[in-house]
């Protein structure tokens, strides 16, 4: 590690990527494209399609070695959605269908609404939630502790008998929009959910308080159809030592329904190609192969993660970064712990800290323990290696979080030219470094 730490800032070949990556405009044109002409890019839509192609031929004209790798991946169509609260007052309701929920039944469910803002709640209303519509209010507590309300919420209100949830929208931010993202089914009894706004959420927490009798309607057309055919888009420039040894990085070319997936995940995959196609840019190879891996259906099935995982069983993935946390500044990474000893991570985050010397003075230089990505877990958990996940200024992005809102004019073009420099840098000197920091693979 210590003859890591002695090489890195002194490269010339780091600095030179470092350079040319904050001058170039490339990736945000590319990312107009994205957004602009080809869209949102749900799983099982024509535009997701669409971005696999464009991606393979971005990868291709910057002359890596591209492969697709096909994945089965779910198709959920949103359909129609309409509510209405009927009493005490009569006016629309605005919801947005959380990911893979079932259709309401035709004609659409009217009930009387329950609230609760926690499973405590939910559990305390007991038999009173049956034949209800269950407005669940979570306040925010971080995503990590908030989300499983939208994961489980409809299979823990059906199990009292609900026949409909609501879900307070998943953010930190109320700017009366509702968030989308996917619910879990456990079982084959299935009720529908949608989120509604945070501010809607708090008006039924005070009905509620009031003891008023809330009536609502709710109409959900989704449709749940087979399976389609996806791909995880690869791109590689092959090492000349160790060409069988990998440095993957990786984000989500998959989005929602709403917005373009800008900043989930579509920046981070133009950064993600920029970064593996300047290294490949160079007069000299990497030592070891630095690979681009584009992972489809993160948002509502992570199949991409989890194909891949399943076919490189027995390749050697040295490191696996993943950016998938918004475009917001670069701040560093989060080092992977969930399979790892906690002590043995501590021991790994110095070295880390090392590979951020070339862009430290761009703000990128903070580096913890915790969770890396989504789409890289399968492979860690599997096959071991040392996992990376981007930390960024997260300010701005639950607001827009899964949303209409998640467009390009929320990125600031020069955020994304410091991605771009960082995953450079770290790559190139993950790929030739004579000693690593984190595990070994397994
Ligand atoms: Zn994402």
């Amino acid at each position: 590690m210590i003859a890591l730490l002695a090489t890195a800032a002194a490269d010339p070949i780091v600095d030179r990527l470092v350079r040319e990556s904050l001058a170039s405009d490339e990736p945000w044109a590319e990312l107009v494209e994205l957004c602009d002409d080809i869209g949102p890019r749900l799983s099982g839509s024509r535009g997701l399609d669409r971005a696999v192609r464009w991606a393979r031929q971005k990868m291709q004209e910057d002359g890596l070695a591209v492969q697709l790798q096909p994945v089965d991946v779910p198709h959920w169509v949103r359909g129609a959605e309409s509510a209405r609260i009927l009493s005490p007052v009569d006016e629309p309701l605005d919801v947005l269908g959380l990911g893979m929920s079932v259709p309401t039944p035709p004609g659409g469910i009217e009930a009387q609404v329950v609230v609760a803002s926690s499973w405590d709640e939910l559990e305390a209303i007991g038999d009173s939630a049956r034949g209800r519509i269950v407005v669940l209010d979570p306040p925010w507590q971080g995503y990590g502790e908030t989300v499983g309300y939208r994961w489980a919420g409809a299979d823990r209100a059906m199990a009292q008998g609900a026949l409909a949830v609501l879900l307070r929208s998943v953010t930190d931010t109320d700017l009366a929009v509702p968030h989308t993202g996917t619910l879990g089914y456990e079982g084959d009894q299935r009720i529908p959910a949608a989120a509604i706004t945070p501010e809607a959420a708090a008006r039924f927490r005070r009905w509620s308080d009031r003891q008023r009798t809330v009536t609502v309607r709710l109409d959900l057309g989704s449709e749940m159809r087979a399976d389609v055919s996806s791909a995880n888009v690869v791109g590689d420039v092959v090492g000349s030592e160790k060409p069988d040894e990998i440095v993957l990085l990786g984000c989500h070319l998959d989005s929602w329904d709403v917005g373009t997936g800008a900043q989930d995940d579509g920046a981070a995959c133009v950064a993600v190609m920029e970064a593996v196609a300047r290294i490949g840019a160079l007069d000299v190879k990497p030592r070891r192969t630095v690979r681009a891996v584009l992972f489809t259906n993160e948002e509502n099935g992570l199949k991409g993660g989890e194909a891949y995982a399943a076919a490189n069983a027995g390749k050697v993935h040295v490191a696996a970064i993943e950016s998938d946390t918004g475009m917001g500044g670069t701040l560093g990474f989060r080092v992977e712990d969930r399979w790892y000893e906690a002590a043995d991570v501590q021991a790994w985050l110095p070295g880390v800290a090392e590979l951020l010397a070339p862009v430290r003075s761009h703000g990128v230089q903070t580096v913890e323990a915790g969770y890396s990505g989504a789409d890289i877990g399968p492979l860690l958990k599997a096959h071991g290696g040392l996992g990376l996940g981007v930390l960024h200024d997260m300010s701005g992005y639950w607001a827009i979080h899964h949303t209409e809102a998640d467009t390009i004019d929320k990125i600031d073009p020069a955020d994304l030219k410091t991605e771009v420099a960082t995953l450079a840098a770290v790559a190139w000197q993950l790929a030739n470094a004579p000693t690593l920091p984190g595990p070994a693979p397994k």
